[in-house]
């Protein structure tokens, strides 16, 4: 699924299938800053629906800046995003920011809860956004991850854990093409980290999601079904099934790589 830009193009045809219906394609997707930075060197990727895919690597290598352009929070310099299909190059920034509000779903580190309205309203949130008032998926979504009785609770009276699954039913509510994840258990203890990627990992096997997860954890990569290692950049190794061990020892090599 995924392949290297070669430079001057000329791919041997059937090592990718045309018309794959990807949930997201990057397709030579770049970043420069200003002062001639390159944060992404042009990237092809297409990630299939109902993949659960780790992008992993050194602090600096381009993790964040793929995940903004991936999600059509940044523009690329270069290349073209499309999820589920649509290119979001050719929209205007109101279309985008529909687009990010009804068909990507996002999970942060810090979960973003708003203090003021119970647990049920959060997640009933990007359903009104969408203009889409529909209480009853909210409150499958939100016993989907097991807090079906926490509904009129404040997200101030949950643990951190539960916090961040119900930041999860927040970003599954809509059944958005793709859920990126950045770091979604990084401000967790190990045990609740695992309750969290077991939850993104039955969104991916029981209901199709497809969900993009920047991590430094090799033992969350672990649940995932591939993880990409960026090195300033360029997307250096690829591992399908990732074991932990293998993953630590991927970024062991690029750490020793990078010294
Ligand atoms: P990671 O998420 O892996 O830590 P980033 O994507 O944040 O890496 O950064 C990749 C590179 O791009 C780094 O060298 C970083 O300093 C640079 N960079 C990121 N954002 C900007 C920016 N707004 N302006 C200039 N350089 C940037």
């Amino acid at each position: 699924m995924f392949r290297r830009r070669k430079s001057g193009g000329g791919e041997a045809p059937g090592l990718v299938a045309v018309g794959e219906p990807g949930a997201l394609v990057l397709d030579g997707v770049g970043k420069r800053y200003r002062h001639g930075v390159t944060a992404l060197a042009p990237v092809d990727l297409t990630v299939p629906r109902g993949r659960f895919l780790a992008v992993m690597g050194p602090s600096g290598s381009g993790k964040s800046t793929l995940l903004q352009c991936a999600a059509g929070l940044d523009r690329p310099s270069t290349g073209a995003v499309r999820i589920g299909g649509v290119d979001l190059g050719s929209l205007s920034e109101a279309a985008l920011t529909r687009l990010r509000r009804e068909r990507v779903g996002f999970v942060f580190q810090a979960h973003n809860l708003v203090p003021s309205l119970s647990v049920l309203e959060n997640v009933s949130l990007p359903l009104l956004l969408a203009g889409v008032d529909d209480a009853e998926a909210a409150r499958r979504a939100l016993a989907a991850v097991g807090l079906g009785g926490r509904a009129a609770d404040r997200p101030t009276e949950l643990s951190g854990g539960q916090q961040q699954r119900v930041a999860i039913a927040r970003a599954l509510v809509t059944s958005p093409e793709v859920v990126f994840a950045d770091e979604p258990t990084g401000a967790l203890d190990p045990v609740t980290a695992q309750d969290v990627l077991a939850l993104l990992r039955q969104a991916v096997d029981g209901d199709g999601h497809t969900v993009v997860m920047v991590t430094h954890d090799p033992s969350a990569a672990a649940w995932t079904d591939e993880a990409l290692f960026l090195t300033g950049g360029t997307v250096v190794e690829r591992l399908l099934a990732p074991g932990a061990a293998q993953v630590h020892a991927v970024m062991r090599s690029l750490g020793r790589a990078a010294a």
